[in-house]
């Protein structure tokens, strides 16, 4: 048993904090959002991710698990502190580390002993000889600590399962003895783990995720492509990714990537690159893409309708992806915004994501499920592939509408189907209809 502090209880933080407690270790979780801390305590999870609440439950029960919005309650007596507060996007693309900041001052001040800190946010090439310095220099007085950079790769939706069976544990440090002690605490995980330099760790992290970020923009360019030449993308796909040096993961056409990470991380890697005189041309390209893509959506309801004003459009899905409530930089707020523009009436449902919905949207007429917001639409869009609507009653949606137009931004339905039961029908790359 180790003793942990976990700093920030959002995603990564609460999953890594509720996790490390299963594994049998003393965690301390500390947020500086007090009614966030004041949720927990009281068994209510401030997020919605599968399997957590019943985790988080358990393990404070067995006293392994605290929270606290304190650095005092958690930092002196742990052994390693994980930082695991949010980097978001600055106003030029950056990354904004002034939560990392915070932190890191907040260690130094805290601190009666020597500790490993443990960065566990996605943070530019260089944060952790920063973090290293700003920790030095807030101390009251000397005291040794080493800084581990251990980039997270969880996905919201999936998030316990990612932690207790990652691909793999990257941990980088200058310090080998550091980056060891860290291992051990993911050992019983029985994943590869890849000990590298503290750069070198953080660069893994932004190259996976622009990695991903760019086939999900390949595919999408190629099922443009797709719907000019009449072939149709997801067979495409199924056929690139019976080969094993392709993979079938991330070949998905739609509306595109969304959510806290790929956005923001794609952004921030071409900004460093830009400022150190790199050119990222296949970065930009990338996010290029990914923006015509949210519009794609738009012209084809507009193509389909002539003009959207005083239309009702429904949207189906808001989160950026299914399984979480998150709407960080969701694709449906940007097509929201775009249909409202030209005046449109827009009415929307997701299976969990209504609570965040109003700070991102107005003027949208929430409702309570799928058929409602069919109730009267001139067009259906669906942005975010869940599970439910994949079995909905078309025939009972076809009848609420006023017109029976869907524009499927996740090609969640057989456009074969869909043009029998009567809709007119709008996928991503589909060209070819049998
Ligand atoms: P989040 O916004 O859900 O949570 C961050 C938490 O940190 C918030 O609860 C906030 O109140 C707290 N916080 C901010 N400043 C603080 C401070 N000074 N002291 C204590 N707490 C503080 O963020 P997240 O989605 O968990 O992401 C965290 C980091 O992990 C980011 O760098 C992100 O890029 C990275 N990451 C996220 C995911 C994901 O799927 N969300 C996956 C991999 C990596």
């Amino acid at each position: 048993m180790r003793k942990i502090c976990v700093i920030g209880a959002g995603y990564v933080g609460l999953t890594t904090a509720t996790c490390f407690a299963d594994l049998g270790h003393q965690v301390t979780c500390v947020d500086v959002d007090v009614p966030r801390i004041d949720r927990l305590r009281a068994g209510e999870m401030p997020i919605y991710e599968p399997g957590l609440e019943e985790m988080v439950r358990r393990n404070a029960q067995a006293g392994r698990l605290h929270f606290t919005s304190q650095y005092d309650d958690g930092v002196p007596d742990a052994e390693f502190v994980f930082i695991a507060v949010g980097t978001p996007q600055g106003g030029g693309g950056e990354a904004d580390l002034k939560y990392v900041r915070a932190a890191a001052r907040s260690i130094a001040n805290a601190m009666h002993g020597p500790l490993i800190v443990v960065n566990k946010s996605t943070v530019p090439i260089g944060t952790g000889d920063w973090v290293a310095d700003i920790i030095r220099r807030y101390q009251p007085q000397p005291i040794g600590f080493s800084v581990v950079s251990n980039p997270e790769f969880l996905r919201e939706g999936s998030a316990i399962n990612d932690f207790i069976y990652p691909d793999r544990i990257v941990l980088g440090s200058l310090d080998p003895e550091a980056a060891a002690q860290v291992a051990q605490l993911y050992l019983s995980l029985r994943a590869p783990i890849v000990i590298t330099d503290l750069r070198t760790a953080e660069m893994i992290k932004y190259a996976s995720n622009a990695f991903l970020a760019a086939r999900v923009s390949f595919i999408n360019e190629i099922a443009n492509i797709c719907e000019a030449l009449g072939a149709d993308v997801k067979e495409v796909a199924v056929g690139m990714g019976y080969d094993k040096r392709i993979g079938p993961y991330f070949l998905d056409a739609g509306v595109g990537f969304g959510g806290s990470c790929f956005p923001k991380d794609v952004a921030a890697l071409a900004h460093m690159a830009a400022v150190h005189g790199c050119h990222p041309q296949l970065l930009r390209a990338v996010m290029d893409i990914n923006r015509d893509q949210r519009r794609q959506a738009l012209y084809k309801v507009r193509e389909l309708l002539g003009t959207l004003d005083e239309k009702v459009i429904g949207i189906l899905g808001l989160a950026f992806k299914p399984n979480t409530d998150d709407m960080r930089e969701a694709p449906s707020i940007e097509i929201v915004h775009l249909l409202q523009s030209e005046g449109a009436q827009v009415r929307a449902y997701d299976p969990v994501a209504m609570a965040n919905a109003g700070r991102y949207l107005h003027d949208v007429t929430l409702c309570r499920d799928a058929y409602e917001v069919a109730d009267g639409a001139d067009a259906l869009i669906v942005v975010t592939e869940w599970n439910e609507f994949k079995h909905l009653s078309l025939s009972r949606l076809k009848q609420a509408m006023r017109q029976p137009i869907v524009v499927d931004g996740r090609n969640i339905y057989d456009p074969s189907e869909m043009e029998a039961l009567g809709f007119i029908y709008r996928g991503v790359g589909r060209g070819y209809v049998s």
